[in-house]
């Protein structure tokens, strides 16, 4: 467990900053001047699961949101108006949804315990859980929690891909291109979950290959 205190926080940062000038002299300058990131991720506030460093991504290279459990609700202006801001304006090229393995959020809500205000976030998830009740049931216990993190994934791809944003983005002929990762704590490793949607057209089909693939990877 780390004992880093707040004043070494401030140490560490002016040594970062010192050594990023060193090697890449201009690099802070040159940022100032605009961010051009070609991807965008939606990923879980969990501490383990940082985009830049699970991707090998700079400052300026990935635009990112995240909340308990990834989940994209087409009713949250705080999301929407991230992915609203990646696409119109920054013109990301991909927009990854990365769920991770153990998450916290993803195993409250399928075993319906009780967190407290999150609660109401984790209904989403619930959902999904619901969505999926029969895929969930056949699968043995221990790979049920992967699986929903799978699942959760792929069914906020498709929120996004649902979304006014991308509708209008696709519409004008924008390329962006979504995917459906999910994060290994235990390896560090990303899935790609196959849930990969270029455009408009053929999103049912995508989906159930990739809610086919949460089946035959969950095996015992
Ligand atoms: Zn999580």
């Amino acid at each position: 467990m780390s004992t880093t205190s707040i004043e070494e926080l401030f140490v560490h940062n002016r040594e970062w900053a010192q050594q990023m000038e060193r090697d890449r002299p201009g690099f802070f300058t040159g940022l100032m001047a605009q961010q051009k990131p070609r991807y965008m991720w939606i990923g879980c506030s969990d501490s383990r699961v940082p985009a830049n460093q699970i991707t090998g991504l700079e400052p300026g290279e990935v635009f990112v949101h995240r909340n308990v459990a990834n989940v994209v609700v087409p009713s949250d202006l705080n999301c929407l108006s991230t992915i609203q801001y990646s696409v119109d304006q920054l013109k990301v090229e991909h927009l990854m949804v990365v769920g991770h393995y153990g998450c916290g959020g993803v195993l409250a809500a399928l075993e319906d315990a009780r967190v407290g205000l999150a609660d109401n976030w984790i209904r989403h998830v619930k959902d999904v859980r619901d969505k999926h009740g029969v895929l969930l049931e056949s699968l043995s216990p221990q790979w049920r929690h992967d699986a929903l993190c799978e699942l959760n994934a792929i069914e906020q791809v498709i929120n996004v891909a649902q979304s006014t944003v991308m509708r209008d983005a696709w519409a004008r002929g924008q390329k962006v291109t979504l995917h459906g990762w999910c994060y290994s704590l235990s390896n560090g490793l990303i899935t790609d979950l196959q849930m990969t949607v270029p455009g408009v057209g053929g999103l049912a089909e995508v989906h159930a290959q990739a809610v086919a693939l949460v089946a035959s990877r969950q095996r015992d």
